[in-house]
């Protein structure tokens, strides 16, 4: 599927040009236009969707794969991937894609930390209940 409007989708079609990495029947993947990081890339699946879990499973089954070959061709001892979902989660661009983020420093790369809520705000019963 695909959109016409999405410029991830005119990137796989070769409408727009990208720094391709690696292509296979279900996934594009290609640098990033504006690395956080050398060597950030992305990973796409061949079907036009915002969010992961839109995704056809048959397309998203490589893009570990792929991301995992990107990783050794970089060879970089340490990473992250990284995957917004909506604007509220950073996401920007609305077909799905993997970020592969190489971590060389502590100032490039991706910096966060994760916060845990509060002990009051967690009920871990209930949340597991929903997810069972
Ligand atoms: P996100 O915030 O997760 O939606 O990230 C979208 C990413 O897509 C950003 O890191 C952008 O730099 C990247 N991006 C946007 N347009 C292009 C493009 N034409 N080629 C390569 N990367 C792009």
């Amino acid at each position: 599927m695909k959109d016409p409007n999405c410029i991830f989708c005119k990137i796989i079609d070769g409408e727009i040009p990208s720094y391709k990495i690696i292509e296979t029947e279900r996934t594009f993947s290609f640098l990033d236009i504006n690395p956080i990081a050398e060597g950030h890339s992305l990973v796409i699946p061949k079907h036009h969707a915002q969010k992961l879990h839109e995704v056809p499973d048959e397309y998203l089954s490589e893009i570990l794969v792929v991301a995992k070959q990107i990783a050794s061709k970089l060879g970089v001892a340490n990473y992250n991937l990284l995957q917004n979902n909506g604007r509220l989660a950073h996401q920007e661009v609305d077909h799905v894609h993997f970020h592969l983020i190489p971590k060389t420093s502590e100032e490039d790369g991706l910096n966060y930390r994760f916060k845990p809520l509060s002990k009051e705000h967690v009920d871990l019963e209930k949340v597991h209940k929903k997810l069972v």
